[in-house]
């Protein structure tokens, strides 16, 4: 199965994607991650991605959809994927759309995880993530166990959250009618207990 979560930044997707992944057996594969993966390297590449993460911009879809090649075409994705964060803009989406077909494979699903603006920054600005383990935390709703260092992602700010949903509702919002047109779009309500909207996701995938 590939599927696609998609929603504002902050909506939960990583989240949500995390908890896909043991009962469906596919990668999560989240673009976000490996930028800020190729960010910490040090390398040319995280350089050149930071100047636009770091203010809450797109990176051009060039070098994205050149780091989704890359990664889809690894040997756990063989059978599907979660694509959380990507695509972000309609040349993403034609993009993985043929490289889906490349690999004899379509998107089967995409899942809208729907959350105000409001609500996003007020978890934005309050999530926390542990380096070592990778989970994430929230200071009031799900705060860190004592002793467990975490740390504050450097495109958490108030400033920047909202910078974030203005991209998404220019940029990554006129990617729906894309799947719209072919049927595959189903909404679920973001808000709620974690186990809550999970529920509803596996709920609206196919079976
Ligand atoms: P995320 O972890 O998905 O919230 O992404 C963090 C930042 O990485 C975004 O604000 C963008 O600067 C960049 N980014 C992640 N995924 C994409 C994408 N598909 N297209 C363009 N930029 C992206």
């Amino acid at each position: 199965m590939d599927l696609i979560l998609f929603g504002p930044p902050g909506a939960g997707k990583g989240t949500q994607a995390k908890r896909l992944v043991a009962a469906h057996g596919i990668p999560q594969i989240s673009t976000g991650d490996l930028m800020r993966a190729e960010r910490k390297s040090g390398s040319e590449l995280g350089k050149r991605f930071d100047e636009y993460m770091s203010q809450g911009k797109l990176v051009p879809d060039a070098m994205v959809i050149e780091l989704m090649e890359k990664r889809l075409t690894q040997d756990d994705a063989k059978d599907g994927a979660i694509f959380d964060g990507f695509p972000r803009t309609v040349a993403q989406a034609e993009a993985l759309d043929s490289l889906l077909a490349k690999l004899g494979r379509k998107i089967d699903k995409v899942v809208v995880i729907d959350v105000a603006r409001e609500e996003i920054v007020e978890r934005v600005t309050g999530r926390r993530l542990c380096e070592e383990t990778g989970r994430e935390y929230h200071i009031r709703y799900n705060p860190p166990p004592p002793g467990v260092k975490v740390t504050q992602r450097g495109d958490d700010t108030e400033e920047t959250a909202h910078k974030r949903y203005d991209t998404f509702e220019q940029n990554t919002l006129p990617v729906l009618p894309h799947y719209e047109a072919k049927g595959l779009v189903a909404k679920v309500n973001g808000v709620g207990a974690l186990d809550e909207v999970t529920t509803r996701i596996e709920a609206v995938l196919p079976s």
